[in-house]
């Protein structure tokens, strides 16, 4: 017999943990599984998250690094750097970030297991395959619903045809984490090198005792040549060339929303279901709040005992209403025409575009 539960959430990444905790709040039994030792082990990122969110999920003190001011934004033939009174952007790690959101849903009641990889999810008996990676076991786990909160290459693709494929054009971030203790530095750079990269860009974000230095762009232009990449653009900068690199990390980002995110018994959540702004390739906010929405759907299935595909499109439906997503649409749209631009001219815009963007962005904290 398959050890049962009202819901399993699959990932212990910043959306899995979230949608966990909203659900355990409401008394409900859920368990978070996470395929690591420690949530957020191996887990990419450039650490980079917009300062309102501190407010927003009641992050603490602890986790959080430089609060940044100011922001670099560098297109090769023009620089600009914009200044705010109050901090625009806050650095984390995540290695710090989601072991805090895993432990924030424990606290309020929900079973996190570590170390445990699913396998396999047969939507039918929606039953789950789990791996226990300590013994080697293998057992089975049903819920009424299971939220895949798994990722980019989430497998709720495969066995549900609901979340992101994994091989429709995907985009890949590296970031290393270079040592720099005590360092002065409190700046966000973005860098558009765009003759050696059209469609992405590098970045520079400090850590109290880090500088986590990356690049993300389609896999389709990168290939296996990001890594090599990111090494040629650090020795090019004096300052960050005897660094040494503490941490390497790689990724998968999502460039488009699934259009299917819930299915008998099942969600989607976070970067399954392609919920990143395809102008930065910033997931965590986007995926937190896709988690909450699917969490309170979840909790009120549970009170009316209706786990039905029926019922569970509320979450896609809501998730069409909110504001995020009528932006992510228009995101979308900007960069598709950024990228149908540069086929067409062999001019690509993408840096202008992030201009465009940045300027909106400064504007509106100024007067709003
Ligand atoms: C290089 C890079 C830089 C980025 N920088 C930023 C940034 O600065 N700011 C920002 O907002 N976003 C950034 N992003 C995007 C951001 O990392 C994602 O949007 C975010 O992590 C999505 O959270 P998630 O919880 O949906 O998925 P994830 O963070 O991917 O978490 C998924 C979790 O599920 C676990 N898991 C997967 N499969 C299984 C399984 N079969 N069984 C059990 N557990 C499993 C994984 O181990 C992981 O812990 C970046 C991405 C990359 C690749």
């Amino acid at each position: 017999m398959a050890e049962a539960h009202d819901v399993i959430v699959v990932g212990a990444g910043p959306c899995g943990s979230t949608a966990a905790y909203e659900i355990a709040k409401a008394g409900y039994d859920v368990v978070l599984l996470e395929r690591y030792q420690t949530p957020g082990e191996l887990n990419s990122c450039g650490g980079g998250l917009g300062h309102f969110l501190i407010k927003k999920f009641d992050l603490p003190e602890h986790i959080l690094h430089k609060r940044v001011r100011s922001v670099k934004l560098d297109l090769g033939w023009m620089q600009k750097t914009y200044r705010a009174d109050e901090p625009i952007y806050v650095s984390v790690k995540r290695t710090e970030f989601d072991p805090f959101l895993a432990e924030r849903a424990v606290k309020m009641g929900a079973q996190l297991r570590l170390f445990q990889r699913v396998d396999d999810y047969d939507p039918f008996h929606k039953r789950l395959k789990v791996k226990d990676r300590a013994t080697g076991e293998h057992y089975d786990l049903t819920a009424k619903i299971v939220i895949f909160a798994d990722g980019a290459r989430t497998m709720a693709w495969p066995n549900c045809r609901i979340g992101v494929d994994p091989k429709r054009d995907p985009a890949v971030g590296v970031a290393f984490e270079l040592g720099w203790p005590g360092n002065p530095l409190d700046t966000f750079e973005f860098l558009f090198r765009e003759h050696e990269l059209p469609y992405g860009y590098y970045w520079v974000f400090p850590t109290n005792d880090t500088l986590n230095v990356g690049m993300g762009g389609p896999v389709k232009q990168l290939g296996g040549r990001i890594g090599e990449m990111l090494h040629e653009f650090i020795d090019s900068r004096p300052e960050l060339k005897d660094l040494p690199i503490v941490r390497k990390s790689s990724g998968l980002i999502p460039t488009y929303v699934a259009s299917q995110l819930h299915g008998d018994g099942v969600m989607v959540v976070g970067d399954a279901g392609g919920f990143v702004n395809p102008l930065t390739g910033g997931g965590i906010y986007l995926g937190m709040i896709s988690a909450q929405i699917a969490a309170g759907v979840a909790r009120e299935a549970l009170q009316q005992n209706d786990f039905s595909c029926a019922f569970l499109s509320r979450y896609t439906s809501r998730i069409k209403r909110t504001p995020f997503y009528a932006g992510l649409k228009v995101f979308h749209a900007v960069v598709g025409y950024s990228q149908a631009h540069l086929q067409r001219t062999g001019k690509p815009v993408l840096g202008k575009i992030f201009k465009l963007y940045s300027d909106i962005g400064d504007f509106a904290l100024r007067r709003l």
